[in-house]
């Protein structure tokens, strides 16, 4: 059993932050997992994670502490998941897709390019007797219902639960992507067709939490054995208060739907980590979004997230109030298994992903 990875990013000040604080910062970096945070009140709160981004970090950095060794995994059929979480304007879009998903600048890709390149580069090591094929599905929730990004014409997407697989998005597009251009190509299209408002924080924010999905099966055709790993990344909607972004009528129904859906989280990882002997409940089914995380949370993936934060006195209190949220869900024990049904791989023309076992699925 290992904790799940929790790492802390600052962002630079914004160029707002710079003009109304004076370039004052509330950070100080220790070492590579500690730092200090000053709050509204001149407060010293030391947090330590797994590691921690300053300003000056690079996006590559990022990538290869927080998301290689769950790609390296995932390739090898032990599924994973990477969670940006942060208020809106932290940072956490810029971490998971850079600029753009298309960015050219080698040094401003985010962790999504990152991740293709990483999967097919792990692939390509394979030797001829190894098939492979790599899925991707993207949905959005919003307002608590499941958008297929890839068509919108699907926006009730049902979350099933199957004893081979998992969470499942039950009829979600999947895309066949054989290399990387295609992947990030048919990532762009799908982030095109996101739900985003403007709140008063004046930033164009999602107001919906993106789910990215890879499904990477590998077929061994000597043996016939397959086994499949779910690579899943999800950027979340802003954490803030409600009353922060000012925000009425509808734009107030959503940041409602935010603020309930990662209140549900908070819940999951307090029920997770509150150390009873017992078996005790976990409310996955508050909500969409943790019911789409439950393999992330209860158990059986490698998972990171990354709290992005302001540096910024200004932002003091969200900031704590993020890092608090990854302080606590840094104690979530996690033993991810390789997810490989040799009895159905046996079979021929049967894989995981035609398991059509409907028994085993129920829809949560
Ligand atoms: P969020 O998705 O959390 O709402 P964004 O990722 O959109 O926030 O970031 C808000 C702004 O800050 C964007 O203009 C983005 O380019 C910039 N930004 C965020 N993180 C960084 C970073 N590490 N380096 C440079 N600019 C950044
Ligand atoms: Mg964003």
């Amino acid at each position: 059993m290992s904790n799940i990875t929790v790492c802390a990013r600052f962002r630079p000040l914004s160029s707002k932050e710079r003009r109304d604080d004076g370039h004052r910062i509330c950070i100080r970096c220790i070492d590579t997992e500690t730092f200090i945070f000053k709050d509204e009140k001149e407060e010293d709160f030391t947090f330590s994670f797994d590691r921690v981004f300053c300003e000056e970090s690079k996006q590559a950095e990022v990538y290869e502490f927080l998301a290689l060794p769950i790609v390296r995994d995932a390739v090898n059929a032990i599924n994973g998941t990477i969670i940006t979480y942060g208020q809106t304007g932290a940072g956490k879009t810029y971490s998971m897709e850079g600029p753009s998903v298309l960015e050219v600048d080698e040094e401003k890709k985010g962790l999504l390019p990152r991740v293709v390149d990483g999967i097919f580069e792990h692939i390509k090591s394979f030797d001829e007797i190894t098939k492979y094929s790599i899925k991707l599905s993207m949905v959005e929730i919003y307002m608590e219902k499941v958008r297929d990004l890839f068509d919108l014409s699907k926006d009730n997407i049902q979350i099933k639960e199957s004893k081979v697989q998992g969470i499942l998005l039950s009829g979600a597009t999947e895309i066949s992507v054989s290399d990387p251009s295609q992947a990030l190509q048919s990532l762009s299209t799908g982030i095109a067709n996101r739900a985003v408002g403007e709140t008063q924080m004046n930033i164009a924010s999602s107001r919906s939490h993106s789910v990215y999905m890879f499904t990477i099966q590998t077929e061994f055709l000597g043996d016939k054995r397959m086994k499949a790993g779910k690579l899943v990344l999800v950027d979340l909607a802003g954490s803030e208060k409600v009353e922060k972004t000012g925000a009425e009528g509808r734009v107030l129904e959503e940041a409602k739907m935010i603020n309930k859906s990662l209140s549900a989280l908070g819940n999951v990882i307090n029920a997770l980590t509150c150390g009873s002997g017992r078996a005790n409940h976990i409310p996955y089914r508050d909500s969409k979004l943790t019911r789409i995380l439950q393999d992330a949370l209860g158990g059986n993936s490698r998972t990171a997230i990354l709290c992005c934060c302001s540096p910024s006195p200004s932002n003091a209190s969200e900031s704590l109030s993020t890092l608090r949220f990854g302080g606590r869900a840094k104690h979530i024990k996690a033993s991810p298994r390789v997810s490989c049904n040799e009895d159905k791989c046996a079979k021929k023309h049967e894989t995981l992903f035609e398991n059509k076992d409907e028994s085993s699925d129920r829809i949560l």
